[in-house]
């Protein structure tokens, strides 16, 4: 017989399945490593691999990385940046990183090509089982209770074929880290809120002599059509440097609401690059990879975020914060608190504990970040106006404490004990908002 540390039965493969080794899955693989439980993750691709993302790491996603000893080496592919640069309504202004108690002043990029791999692979030295090219397909169901109590999988190749016979792993508790695609939410009839904002965003690389920039960089002004004669929309273009002679190139808009919008966003990013200086090198020569897109499910668009033994975390349970698209700090936080929450459970001697353990965790979320996200949906939706964004970045920008008030918000990078006047203006504006 197998020996867990508590709610492992005879026939279980593990104490926590895990669905997905992004961020989230894998974060959460090390802490319940960490925490003595047996974790087995299935991944459906094989390390490394590419993932649409930015590949920019905020202050906050560095803490979550600090806090989970992750070396973050210059020459191992971390490239450090101060700030962020904001171009818009004729001004360009350079925002340092807050200096906060609580967050290091530096942010990192990296590809996630690299990060996802390097993740996964600390995961599993922490003791996690990492089990690669293994499509989740859904969840098993216990006959009587509904309560989740396995997953279906079948293996796969590196294209994504089928490669074998479908396969059954039990475990007490599933963790649904498998990003925006929700399969096994979905599967257990948690839809996403079309009331939520939702993202989208597009990038692809180019080589480029602004690889090394030391600040991330954002345009506010992502026009709908012609530049200066159309509409504004709401997001961003950005240029994050990889430090390896290409850089992040891509853009992203949000809309209050899960609908589909006819916006090209390829060809809105083709004209964006064609506008940029020549000495950048943003030329269909220079481009490394193709454009890809892929949407951002903010603001806790899918709840409940713990139902009959799944939880979700990361991009699966809408994770992605409304403010600035940013969805791997947010991912591993969520991770940690949910590894958290369910080695608490494992340890408590009955059924009834384990689940009202268990049950905590959407809890815990709200109260992290439930405030916030709310503040969040108010800024999509204000922000939408287009007469509000060009005030707010004509008028906004030449302001400088406004703007280092504004980053910290954007960021969520603040100090939530103490700090400065600005810090506790967020912290009261979190504390009003209530946690929908
Ligand atoms: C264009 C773009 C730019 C972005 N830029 C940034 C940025 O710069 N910074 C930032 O912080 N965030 C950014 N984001 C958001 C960020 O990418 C996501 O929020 C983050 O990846 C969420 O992590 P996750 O682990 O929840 O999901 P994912 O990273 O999507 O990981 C999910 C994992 O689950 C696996 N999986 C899925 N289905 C199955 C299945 N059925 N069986 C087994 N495995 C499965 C997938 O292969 C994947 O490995 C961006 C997003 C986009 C689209």
């Amino acid at each position: 017989m197998r020996q867990g540390v508590g709610t492992q039965r005879e026939n279980d493969d593990a104490d926590v399945i895990v669905v997905g080794a992004g961020p989230a899955g894998s974060t959460a693989a090390y802490y319940l490593a960490v925490a003595g439980l047996d974790v087995l993750v299935l991944e459906k691709t094989a390390f490394p691999r590419e993932k649409v993302c930015g590949d920019g790491f905020t202050p906050r996603s560095v803490r979550e990385l600090v806090a989970m000893g992750v070396p973050m080496r210059e020459e191992d592919g971390w490239i450090r940046n101060k700030g962020l640069r904001v171009y818009g309504g004729g001004h360009r202004i350079e925002l340092p990183w807050p200096e906060t108690d609580s967050f290091p002043s530096y942010g990192v990029s990296r590809t996630r090509k690299d990060f996802d791999d390097t993740l996964a692979r600390h995961a599993k030295a922490a003791g996690a089982k990492v089990v690669e090219q293994m499509n989740v397909t859904g969840p098993v169901l216990h006959e009587r209770t509904g309560r989740v109590v396995g997953v279906t999988a079948r293996p796969v190749d590196r294209d994504g074929r089928r490669a074998g016979d479908e396969v059954t792993y039990r475990a007490p508790v599933v963790i649904a880290a498998d990003g925006v695609s929700a399969r096994l939410a979905l599967a257990l009839g948690i839809e996403k809120n079309p009331n939520r904002p939702m993202g989208v965003a597009v990038r692809t690389y180019y080589e480029t002599p602004r690889h090394d920039d030391e600040w991330m960089e954002s345009w506010l002004e992502l026009w709908d059509g012609k530049p200066g004669e159309s509409n504004l929309l709401p997001g961003y273009g950005w240029i994050f440097g990889l430090g390896d002679g290409t850089a992040n190139v891509g853009l992203g808009s949000v809309s209050s609401r899960a609908t589909a919008t006819k916006i090209d966003y390829k060809d809105l990013l083709q004209r964006w690059v064609a506008n940029t200086p020549a000495e950048w090198g943003f030329t269909p020569e220079n481009q490394r990879g193709p454009v890809r897109s892929a949407a951002l499910p903010m603001g806790f668009n899918r709840k409940p975020h713990y139902t009959r033994g799944l939880l979700l975390v990361g991009d699966s349970g809408g994770m992605v914060s409304p403010f600035n698209g940013e969805g791997i700090a947010y991912a591993m936080q969520a991770a940690r608190r949910a590894a958290e929450v369910v080695a608490q459970a494992n340890s408590r001697t009955t059924a009834a504990e384990r689940e009202r353990t268990l049950a905590s965790y959407p809890r815990v979320m709200a109260e992290e970040l439930g405030g916030y996200y709310s503040l969040g949906r108010v800024f999509v939706k204000l922000i939408e106006h287009p007469e509000v964004m060009r005030v707010c970045t004509r008028y906004g920008l030449p302001r400088p404490a406004l703007m280092r008030l504004t980053l910290k918000l954007l960021s969520d990078v603040w100090e939530p004990r103490g700090g400065d006047l600005s810090d506790r203006f967020i912290a009261a504006l979190t504390r009003i908002a209530p946690a929908a």
